[in-house]
C-alpha cells in the first residue's frame, strides 16, 4: 500500500488539513488550506517524492482558504469547490484576516465522481454551515473528509449568512448518515470519527 494520510492542523483556529499522498504515482492531493500551511506540506511532498495534483475545498471559509494561493503558487495544484462559495472564494470580504482570492479549476456538485490518486470520489454536498459545504467519500477507502458539516459528537456552526441548523441537520441525516456505516470522517476540525458512532453518540443530530 502506497497511499498515506497526513494530518496537519494550521493556522490561528487549528484547522485541519489532509494531505494524501501515494507514493507510488507521486501524486498528492490537499484538502482545505489552511495559513501556513505548506510550511508542513512542502517537506512531506519533498520527502515522499510527490508532486500536489489537486487542492479541494471543502468550503469557503478564512480557516480553510487563508493558505491556498501560497500552496498554489508553488504547486500549481487545480482547485476544486462548490459554485454556492464562489462569492466567499472570488471575492473574499475585507477585514483583519488577509485573504487572496481563490482561483477555482472546477466547480464540484452533488454526485460529481472524480478520480484522483487512482481513486474514485463521490462528492456530495452538506449546506448548512456553509451554502457551497461538500465532502469527498472515497468508498474503497471507507473515509470521507467532511468539512465542518460534523465533529466528533458535535455539528457545524449554523449562524453564518444563508445558513441554518435545519438544513444542517437535512445534510448530514441525507448526506452523512447515508454514508457506510464504518466510514472513518475526518472533519474540519478535531479529531476523527465514524459515521456508526455519529449516528449513535452524536448529541445533535441522533441517526
Ligand atoms: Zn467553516
Amino acid at each position: 500500500m502506497s497511499l498515506y494520510l497526513h494530518v496537519l492542523p494550521a493556522g490561528p483556529i487549528e484547522t485541519n488539513a489532509y494531505l494524501l499522498t501515494d507514493t507510488a504515482r507521486g501524486e498528492a492531493v490537499l484538502i482545505d488550506a489552511p495559513g501556513e500551511v505548506w510550511r508542513d506540506v512542502k517537506p512531506i511532498l519533498e520527502r515522499e517524492a510527490c508532486v500536489l495534483k489537486e487542492l479541494w475545498l471543502t468550503h469557503g471559509h478564512w480557516d480553510h482558504m487563508q493558505g491556498v494561493a501560497e500552496v498554489v503558487a508553488a504547486t500549481g495544484a487545480q482547485v476544486s469547490a462548490h459554485a454556492d462559495d464562489k462569492i466567499l472564494l472570488e471575492t473574499p470580504l475585507p477585514g483583519t484576516i488577509r485573504l487572496a482570492p481563490v482561483k477555482v479549476a472546477r466547480w464540484v456538485k452533488q454526485g460529481d465522481r472524480v478520480t484522483a490518486l487512482g481513486l474514485e470520489w463521490e462528492i456530495r454536498h452538506v449546506p448548512g454551515h456553509c451554502p457551497g459545504s461538500v465532502l469527498f467519500w472515497c468508498a474503497a477507502q471507507g473515509l470521507a473528509f467532511s468539512g465542518d458539516a460534523i465533529f466528533r459528537r458535535s455539528v457545524g456552526r449554523t449562524d453564518f449568512p444563508n445558513c441554518g441548523f435545519p438544513q444542517l441537520e437535512k445534510s448530514i441525516r441525507t448526506q452523512i448518515y447515508t454514508l457506510p456505516a464504518e466510514t472513518i470522517l475526518y472533519p474540519g476540525h478535531g479529531g476523527p470519527t465514524t459515521v456508526a458512532e455519529e449516528r449513535a453518540e452524536n448529541p445533535h443530530v441522533r441517526g
